[in-house]
């Protein structure tokens, strides 16, 4: 069967409510897969039904009645009788249900057992052979596409849509690991025999979700590594020392984190067989930029082109700056390429660092063949779009990317490993933990008196985060933002406050930012558009105004705007929530600063979505399997390593039809 049409009963009209599931092939209705089941495999005597149990009975039908209430209403109510007694039936505003059924016929029916009326009452129960006297399978449903509709439709085309699939797994394979064979798994998620061998067929096709996932990173590795670099960058004795005083005259000493991931980094971009694509991994406040920057500089040194990318205009600004003051004295070129500061990149030398936002994008035809190495910071800011227009550039360059945002070992196994991973796991020793306080609302007043006290005598600075996290930012929020503002001038009356949001202009921005660099102004209230990046030391403290708002890792980041010095830091949590959840996760991020703890947390309590909207546009959803699901995760990817070494095995056969390309994550 190659089209759902095929199917009897399935027109122009379904076809589009199936559309609305995502399904468009038979192989799509066949991985429809019930988000849940009901147990109606008890079959029991009426007499020996029992209140809140899920049954089935079977019984002569004595009467059936459709009535009409006084409002508009109806109720369909009938009788069954077996043997042993009788019970009734009730449904609501079903009235067709008159034509299914006739007075004196045997019929059985299943659902809980309820007392109505204190009568043993089956509330809306279902009939007939797909849904009585065995585990039954409720679907992601849509209007007019109940699980009803699936459970009769897919029950009734199982063995024609199974008739195509073949088990991607070598029999040795499913051997070796006592998995259910995938006909098998197929068949018992939609119509399952028991509660074991149900168990046994989503425990399979969890594998084989996982598994093709880790296929894809794999294939897509395999396939970088045939490619060769077009402009190569060496490492010779010049360049190497001249690298080391460099290093040697930073203001202050690499953690041992960093040289450790300088060494992978430098040992990666000169190695002359194999393009780099290497994902760098550090904490809020680890020091990613450095390596971003010694990186720039070695293709400098190269007499070759670096294009340095920041998802906004102010951290680009501040990357200009920083790699200005760092590298002036060596002569480099350095420009700064932003949406409001457009260059003219043929006047450039050819060993210039570029340092843009994506604006670059406009470049693409001047930078594709020039560009040896890449760098994309904060990349999962960037939209797919920003995404695939890197991906066109003609040369491939060297490419590396960095992220604050941790990864759960699960997830690099899943999603990640088409990339090399450097992670920066320790943070400059001068750093003071941040101290995280929760504070309830009857508090805030003297929390900001406090706060006003303490500027005012140590003289260091504040962010204030207001409350609305719509990160694409509305004239709404804009105004809501404007009237925190002014509420908190007049609170902080000493102080001079400034207000930060996406609307004002790229200029203007820069001057507020660089007057809050240089402590003109004592508190920056902003949206959480200072989330990525912005690195201010002298600003110890930070305000994030409804906290239960933003995710965790959210939280973390923006946290990670302060801490960032040699100062005691101090971050305050304002909620109104007295929503236990919430409250529970706000405590935790009182008591943890471990990014990768966090983030963990945030897997486990709010699934990856949360998570990795931080990380990752496009994040694949599971059906079966869980990110959270270590064990599962580390088994599929032990049955990779069996199967790679398998010459006779085509890995390609793992990577199903059904499943979107779009998972894999590149660069
Ligand atoms: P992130 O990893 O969040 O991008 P940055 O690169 O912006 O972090 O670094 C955060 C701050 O720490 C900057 O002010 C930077 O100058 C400083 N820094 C980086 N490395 C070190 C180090 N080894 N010792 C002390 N301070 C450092
Ligand atoms: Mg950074």
């Amino acid at each position: 069967m190659d089209s759902l049409t095929q199917i009897p009963k399935i027109g122009p009209k379904t076809l589009s409510k199936l559309d609305k599931l995502g399904i468009l092939t038979p192989l799509d209705l066949l991985y429809h897969f019930p988000s849940r089941y009901i147990d109606f495999s008890h079959i029991t005597n009426i007499i020996n039904t029992k209140e809140n149990e899920n049954t089935t009975i079977t019984g002569r039908l004595v009467s059936f009645q459709n009535i009409f209430t006084r409002s508009h209403k109806n109720i369909q109510k009938a009788i069954v009788a077996d043997k042993t007694g009788q019970i009734n039936l009730i449904w609501f505003n079903q009235p067709y249900l008159s034509k299914n059924f006739i007075v004196g016929e045997t019929y059985s029916f299943a659902g809980a057992v309820s007392l109505f009326q204190n009568k043993k009452t089956l509330i809306s129960p279902v009939s007939g052979q797909y849904n009585t006297g065995k585990i039954i399978a409720i679907y992601p449903e849509t209007s007019g596409l109940t699980s009803n509709w699936f459970r009769k439709t897919i029950q009734n085309q199982l063995q024609t849509l199974l008739s195509n699939v073949n088990d991607t797994l070598p029999k040795n394979i499913l051997e070796k690991y006592q998995l259910l064979d995938l006909k098998k798994s197929l068949k018992q998620i939609h119509n399952p025999l028991n509660s074991n061998i149900l168990s046994q067929a989503r425990y399979r096709l969890a594998i084989e979700e996982i598994l093709s996932l880790q296929t894809q990173s794999f294939l897509s590795k395999k396939d970088w590594l045939t490619k060769r670099p077009k402009i190569f960058l060496k490492n010779n004795l010049k360049i190497n020392q001249k690298i080391k005083r460099l290093i040697s005259n930073l203001p202050f000493k690499l953690t041992d984190s960093q040289q450790k991931v300088w060494q992978e980094v430098e040992s990666d971009i000169t190695n002359t067989d194999k393009v780099t694509n290497r994902l760098i991994q550090g904490d809020v406040g680890s020091g990613k930029t450095i390596i971003a920057l010694l990186s720039c500089y070695l293709t400098h040194l190269n007499k070759s082109l670096s294009l340095f990318i920041a998802p906004t205009e102010i951290l680009a600004q501040q990357h200009f700056q920083t790699f200005t003051k760092i590298l002036n004295k060596n002569k480099v070129p350095i420009f700064l390429l932003t949406g409001s500061n457009k260059i003219n990149l043929n006047k450039i030398p050819p060993n210039s660092i570029i340092i843009a936002t994506h604006a670059a994008i406009y470049q693409k035809d001047y930078l594709k063949d020039k560009v040896a190495l890449l760098i994309i910071d904060e990349q999962h800011k960037f939209g797919v779009k920003q995404r695939s227009f890197l991906a066109s550039l003609d040369l491939i360059p060297h490419c590396l990317t960095m992220t604050a945002t941790p990864i759960p070992r699960t997830i690099s196994l899943t999603l990640l490993g088409n990339l090399d991973i450097s992670v920066i796991d320790t943070l400059p020793n001068n750093r003071l933990p941040i101290k995280t306080f929760l504070v309830p609302s009857f508090k805030i007043s003297q929390c900001y008196s406090w706060i006003q006290s303490q500027i005012l005598e140590t003289k260091c600075q504040a962010f204030i985060v207001c409350p609305f996290i719509d990160v694409s930012e509305t004239m709404a929020s804009v105004k809501s933002a404007k009237a925190e503002f002014e509420k908190l001038t007049t609170i902080f009356s000493k102080l001079k406050l400034s207000l930060l949001h996406g609307k004002i202009k790229p200029k203007d921005r820069e001057t507020i930012i660089s007057d809050f660099q240089k402590n003109k102004t004592n508190i920056l209230v902003t949206t959480p558009i200072i989330e990525v990046g912005v690195d201010i030391p002298n600003a110890s403290i930070m305000i994030i105004q409804s906290a239960d708002r933003f995710g965790l890792s959210q939280l973390h980041q923006l946290r990670g705007r302060v801490g960032r010095g040699a100062l005691q830091s101090f971050c305050y949590l304002f909620t109104e929530s007295i929503n236990n959840k919430a409250q529970n996760r706000l405590n935790f991020m009182e008591k943890n600063s471990n990014g990768l703890k966090i983030a963990e947390y945030d897997l486990k309590t709010r699934g990856p979505g949360e998570m990795f909207s931080t990380i990752q546009h496009g994040f694949p959803s599971l059906k079966l399997a869980s990110f959270s699901d270590t064990k599962l995760i580390s088994l599929s990817q032990k049955i990779l390593l069996d199967l790679v070494i398998d010459k006779k095995f085509n890995l390609n056969s793992l990577i199903p039809k059904h499943i979107s390309k779009d998972n894999i994550i590149s660069n």
